[in-house]
């Protein structure tokens, strides 16, 4: 996986860049959704979500 460990960065930005995107706005993830979630319970379907790490 880690071929090119200089270019981490930007294959981790390639891949997921959610802020890009502007779904990185909050700090907890509904799974659920797919999203990320202003509160720990998502306000979309109601379910729990889990705080981001870092
Ligand atoms: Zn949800």
């Amino acid at each position: 996986m880690a071929k090119k460990e200089s270019r981490r960065n930007d294959q981790e930005e390639q891949q997921r860049c959610a802020a890009c995107r502007g779904e990185e706005t909050f700090p907890y993830w509904c799974e659920t959704c797919g999203r990320s979630v202003p509160e720990k319970r998502c306000p979309y379907c109601g379910l729990k979500a889990q705080k981001k790490k870092g």
